[in-house]
């Protein structure tokens, strides 16, 4: 029987008062996520100020059995980051861990500790005139380990890839303890298996991040961006083939809008108004950002041009300042919010190829329909990508255990459309815990055999954020 009391009164004299929580009130603050959900009470909330500290309080859960929640900016929405009710968890939070280490602008690389938050990168990427492409509505709050730890994506998919494609090397505690350095700012490096790719993306499940060399880019020295109104979700996925090739790879974003998402944005923030003169079915938002002698103005109009043409855009808004731009950029910010305010509801991040978005739209939208006709179906997303929110209001009549029920009743008709094209439950949030279900339903017998083993193979007590993405045996 582990005495927890001695235990934690021994984490206190490691890490000083300011290292370690344990009055509710002063826990507060890390049970629950953006979304508001909150699962229970941890242990307490242990605040490591650098590796070495995470380090040892990782090797002493370990030593005890003691299982740990590794906790970034708690902005995930699969409930990963959150402390279980059981109570028994320990929270790891990086958020101490928020220096800048280095920055290389000819090798293009930044190496920063896990717990900056990413706008803290960006900021300092910009101020050597680099360029960390990351961008998430979320930026604000959530830390480069948590970004690895989920593989986020965000708007800039579609040019400079997830964060998969932007990390080169890691720093890792293990979940024994052992501290797992691989540090390296090369570009190239092809010996044999490459272990940190498993980081990316495991949900904190296989050890805490703790530092972190990224990819830098050339910071764009212009950019436009334009908001087009279009009749269909085929015009969009049209116009995306086009301005795909016509933009010379210069396409940072195209982002699918729904008229639905634009009053909602208008809600949040009444002081936006309707972007363009008449209201249209779809919208997109997409950007080109450039170094150099490039004319984005023109590249930009004869898309238009071209799109206007052939009755794919019926109207647009061409930013012409930083501001404007911003402007542009608000809707798709406040509409986030707008959803966020309606409540109880079912918030996807699916993924199919981007030629079958039209019929997966129509097909979801009439299954859906078909079972509860008086929902409200919201569609946007990262198109570019493939990715699409595809999310659903509930009633507003219904209670709020109702909404629950129902909307999971709807989340399975869903993603058996979904299965029919071959598409993926989470290309962004993740497994966490509330897709464990339909993410084991949807493994052969032979991925969960792997799965498993790499997880049993790097945390063999159980003990680094147990039950998420996996079970607790496994
Ligand atoms: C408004 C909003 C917009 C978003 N937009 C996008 C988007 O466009 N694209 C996208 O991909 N995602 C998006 N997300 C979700 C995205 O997953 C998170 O924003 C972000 O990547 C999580 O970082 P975090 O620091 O908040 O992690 P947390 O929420 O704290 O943790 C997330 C998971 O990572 C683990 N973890 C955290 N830090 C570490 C670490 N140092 N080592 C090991 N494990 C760790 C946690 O245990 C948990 O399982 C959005 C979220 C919000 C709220």
């Amino acid at each position: 029987m582990i005495d927890t009391t001695s235990f934690l009164n021994e984490l206190a004299s490691l890490l000083g008062e300011r290292g370690l929580l344990r009055e509710p009130d002063a826990m507060a603050r890390y049970v629950s996520d953006w979304a508001g959900v909150t699962l229970g009470m941890p242990l307490a909330v242990a605040r490591p100020a650098n590796t070495e500290e995470v380090a040892e309080v990782v090797r002493r859960c370990y030593a005890q059995g003691i299982a740990m929640t590794p906790q970034g900016g708690h902005s995930g929405l699969v409930a990963g980051a959150l402390p279980a009710a059981s109570g028994q968890e320990l929270v790891i939070s990086l958020e101490r861990l928020d220096n800048v280490r280095a920055i290389d602008p000819i090798n293009f690389t930044i190496t920063v500790d896990a717990g900056c938050i990413l706008e803290n990168v960006k900021l300092a990427a910009a101020e050597h005139d680099c360029d960390f492409p990351l961008s998430l509505g979320a930026q604000g709050s959530c830390q480069i380990g948590g970004n690895i730890a989920t593989n986020a994506g965000g708007l800039n998919v579609l040019r400079y890839g997830m964060m998969r494609e932007l990390v080169l090397g890691l720093e890792v505690v293990l979940p024994d303890g052992r501290v797992l350095d691989s540090l390296s700012a090369l570009h190239k490096d092809n010996r044999g298996y490459d272990l940190q790719q498993l980081f990316l993306g495991s949900e904190g499940t296989l050890g805490i991040v703790t530092g972190a060399v990224l990819k830098l880019s050339p910071r764009p020295t212009q950019n436009r961006t334009a908001l087009l109104g279009l009749p269909s979700v085929q015009a969009v996925i049209d116009l995306y083939g086009l301005a795909r090739r016509d933009c010379c790879d210069l396409l940072t974003a195209f982002e699918l809008i729904p008229r639905r998402c634009i009053e909602l944005a208008i809600e949040a923030t009444p002081e936006l108004r309707d972007p363009l003169e008449s209201a249209y079915p779809w919208y997109v938002l997409m950007e080109v950002a450039a170094t150099g002698p490039v004319d984005l103005g023109a590249m930009l109009e004869q898309l238009l041009e071209t799109g206007m043409a052939r009755d794919l855009v019926l109207d647009g808004a061409l930013a012409s300042s930083a501001t404007q731009s911003a402007q542009l950029w608000q809707f798709r910010e406040s509409m986030l919010e707008g959803q966020r305010r309606r409540g109880e509801h079912l918030r996807t991040d699916i993924s199919i190829p981007i030629s079958a978005i039209p019929d997966f739209v129509t097909r979801a939208s009439e299954v859906v329909m078909d079972a509860s006709p008086e929902c409200e179906i919201i569609a946007y997303g990262h198109v570019g990508d493939g990715n699409l929110h595809f999310n659903i209001l509930p009633p507003i009549t219904l209670s709020n255990a109702d909404k629950k029920a129902h909307l999971h009743a709807l989340e399975e008709r869903l993603f058996e459309v979904l299965d029919d094209f071959h598409g993926s439950i989470s290309a962004e949030h993740g497994i966490g815990r509330t897709k464990q279900a339909a993410y084991l339903a949807r493994l052969s017998p032979i991925e969960r055999e792997l799965i498993s083993g790499v997880k049993t193979l790097f945390d063999p007590k159980g003990l680094m954020n147990p039950g998420r993405i996996l079970p607790n045996d496994g």
